[in-house]
């Protein structure tokens, strides 16, 4: 049995930086740090902050006035930002720089009088967060659309000014259809100048799709609530190959291993590189023989820490040397 890891898999830029914003900050200024949401979707990390002494809540009346707060990737709403402005809240944010420049250009295109679609999933935190960055109830500004009967339904205002703007983690094959359903409907929709669907998240798709063109079998390590995650996933079983979501290591059965030569093993952009150690380890428990790392290419892409904290590890370095 042979294991073929994607590459490139696991942690993205965005997700290493907001880790480390929660780490920085516990160092710096001592548990408890707040933190609004999950910082990033996983139950391994944040599991793991939770015993630093990070608190995660959902509501900010759950932070006491004046603590530290940090806004998880997903970016935040202008009205959650006014409310920790109304507690005293010391805020670091922790938003994907990536999700920053959809609030950006969703902005941008209000201000400039377009009425926005947004294409993502109702309920996720970036999609409530993105909505959010237009406070006036009065009068329809964004409107969701999550699938292609909803992009063949909508209506708006004026075609001559739709924009549209998408959440970061999405299926780009799905996007793509309801993109060119948009298109079709409103021809002169203004598209973001460079993709809203993150780097990160399209170099991992593209990866686990060859993954399935020669593997019988696709294992994904992430949670349940990781839409990048459960992308990937879902890659695999739409092209009918045997796939699972596995938050950690003791999830592989040995039955699903059962007359399988080639083992695909990717992660999801918030799931961390230890977690896939661990599951190539229960693999080659299980018989597999051969591990390799596909050929992929190499990301770059790194986000700056927030200049407080910077400040602070520079003057903390200064003081070891
Ligand atoms: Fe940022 Fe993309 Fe990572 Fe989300 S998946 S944190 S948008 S780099």
């Amino acid at each position: 049995m042979k294991v073929i890891l994607a590459n490139p898999r696991g942690f993205c830029a965005g997700v290493d930086r907001a880790i480390d914003i929660v780490e920085h900050a516990l160092d710096w200024l001592g548990a408890p740090v707040y933190v609004r949401h999950e910082v990033v979707h996983n139950r391994y990390v944040v599991e793991k902050l939770q015993k630093q002494g990070a608190v995660f809540v959902e509501d900010l009346a759950d932070v006491p006035e004046g603590a530290v707060l940090i806004f998880s990737a997903h970016g935040v709403s202008r009205r959650v930002r006014e409310q920790s402005q109304q507690r005293h809240l010391r805020v670091l944010d922790a938003t994907c720089p990536l999700v920053t420049k959809v609030h950006i250009e969703v902005l941008k295109n209000l201000r400039e009088g377009y009425e926005i679609i947004l294409i993502g999933h109702k309920g996720h935190p970036e999609v409530d967060g993105t909505m959010g960055q237009y406070t006036n109830s009065k009068e329809r500004a964004i409107s969701l659309v999550e699938t292609i009967e909803d992009a063949e339904r909508i209506q708006v205002q004026d075609v001559n000014k739709v924009a549209m703007v998408t959440q970061t983690t999405l299926s780009l094959d799905d996007t793509k259809k309801i993109v060119e359903v948009l298109l079709k409907r409103f021809p002169s929709i203004r598209q973001p100048r460079k993709d809203d669907i993150c780097y990160a998240t399209q170099n991992r798709q593209n990866v686990v799709k060859q993954l399935t063109e020669i593997c019988d079998l696709i294992l994904i390590v992430g949670s349940k609530n990781s839409s990048n995650s459960n992308r990937l996933h879902e890659i695999a079983v739409k092209r009918g190959i045997e796939s699972y979501l596995i938050d950690y290591p003791e999830e592989v059965l040995p039955t699903w291993l059962q007359n399988k030569c080639c083992i695909g093993l990717s992660a999801g952009a918030s799931a961390p590189e230890t977690l896939v150690q661990q599951v190539v380890e229960v693999l080659r428990k299980y018989g597999a023989t051969e591990i390799v790392e596909q050929p992929g290419i190499a990301e770059t892409v790194t986000f700056r820490l927030p200049k407080e904290l910077l400040n602070h590890t520079k003057q903390k370095n200064k003081s070891v040397h």
